[in-house]
């Protein structure tokens, strides 16, 4: 007859390993991916959350139903300047928008 030889205590009590690594789905993971806005839509919105629904031109002020017709208009014309304190952008209706770029093409045509 052996010994059995556990006794109480013996059992290591070690918690179990957590194991790193990526173990998602790849494919779950490009749902997630999916699911972000893409960056242009994330700076608009983060810009009509600092600025509030108003034309920074014309002063119209925006229903969020109608905010489809509000841009974010970079001030210093470069779409990738995107701080995020939104010192950069200004929000323009589509008119005001399109006014403020035809007069910046008129004024390059006149400069050269
Ligand atoms: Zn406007
Ligand atoms: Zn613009």
């Amino acid at each position: 007859m052996g010994r059995m030889s556990f006794g109480p205590g013996r059992r290591s009590s070690r918690q179990p390993v957590k194991s790193v690594g990526p173990e998602k789905d790849p494919a779950e993971f490009i749902r997630n991916l999916k699911k972000t806005l893409p960056v242009k839509e994330g700076y608009r919105e983060r810009s009509l959350a600092i600025h509030g629904l108003i034309c920074a031109r014309c002063g119209r002020e925006f229903e969020p139903a109608q905010r489809s017709l509000l841009t974010v208009h970079h001030k210093d014309g470069n779409h990738l300047n995107n701080p995020p304190d939104g010192s950069n952008w200004e929000n323009l209706c589509v008119y005001c928008h399109e006014d403020t770029h035809s007069r910046e093409l008129l004024g390059e045509y006149l400069k050269d």
